[in-house]
């Protein structure tokens, strides 16, 4: 059986809920969800990698901004996170950004072998729309030259419309779930002992796709409503036919996934 695939988050991002989840009241602690796929060779993909550490401790200072609007509960960069556990921020091969937006993918830097993956429609967003549409590395992306293109298969897998298969063998299949963003993805983690399906900011919270009741934020931050809105229909199908969803930023999933490492 491969080794299991587990999940972390780097922080704990204090938001009103009313921003993420309709009709909801008080604060909530958001996580910013990472997964983390031992390959078996020593080597290992990250889905998303959350911020690096100086745009935690000091957001205001290094994300423009959208810095004003972070708060952290807690934090801990992913790297220094899978160090305590004997994993070298050098194993990191890839990281596959469900998007580009900055909460995802800030702590690239912290892992100086991965080629970061996104779709062309992503890496044309993060070149070309800038910190106003949630994007904030670009020129450091550039810069790097380890940010590649991730092409997708067309096909329906899943019951998505298209797909590419990372490692060849299952594990870490990359199905198009765009309308947050103009390129943004779902990525389906198998390991033989569960299958979870990554969707990163398709929705905040599960009443977004489940009741297609859209959030504040979503209505903020969505490119294209119609494309979301496709999106949320394949997500649920994917529930409703026993499937596990997990959200980038939803406390509730966070908790149910993160227990079983
Ligand atoms: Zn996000």
């Amino acid at each position: 059986m491969a080794e299991p695939f587990f999940f972390l988050t780097c922080g704990r991002l204090i938001a009103p809920a009313w921003l993420m989840c309709p009709g909801a009241r008080g604060s909530v602690d958001l996580p910013l969800t990472v997964g983390v796929v031992p390959r078996g060779d020593g080597r290992h993909v990250l889905v998303d990698c959350g911020f690096a550490g100086p745009e935690m401790t000091q957001p205001f200072r290094h994300l423009g901004p959208w810095g004003a609007m972070y708060r952290f509960r807690e934090h801990r960069t992913i790297a220094e996170q899978l160090a305590a556990r004997g994993i070298a921020p050098a194993s990191v091969s890839h990281i596959v950004a469900t998007h580009l937006h900055l909460d995802h993918i800030g702590g690239f830097v912290d892992f100086p072998h991965a080629e970061l993956l996104a779709t062309q429609a992503e890496i044309h967003s993060v070149m070309s729309r800038g910190q106003f549409a949630g994007y904030h590395h670009g020129k450091a992306l550039a810069k790097s030259g380890r940010l590649v293109p991730l092409a997708l298969e067309s096909g329906e897998r899943h019951g998505f419309p298209a797909h590419h298969d990372l490692l060849g063998d299952g594990r870490v299949v990359v199905l198009e779930a765009h309308g947050h963003t103009a390129g943004s993805v779902a990525v389906l983690l198998t390991d033989g002992r569960r299958s979870i399906l990554h969707a990163g900011d398709a929705a905040y919270d599960p009443v977004e796709y489940r009741e297609g009741r859209q959030s504040v934020l979503s209505k903020v931050t969505a490119f294209r409503k119609e494309w979301l809105q496709a999106t949320w229909g394949r997500l649920r199908d994917y529930e409703a036919a026993g499937g596990d969803v997990l959200l980038a930023h939803d406390p509730r999933g966070f908790a149910r996934v993160a227990g079983a490492t």
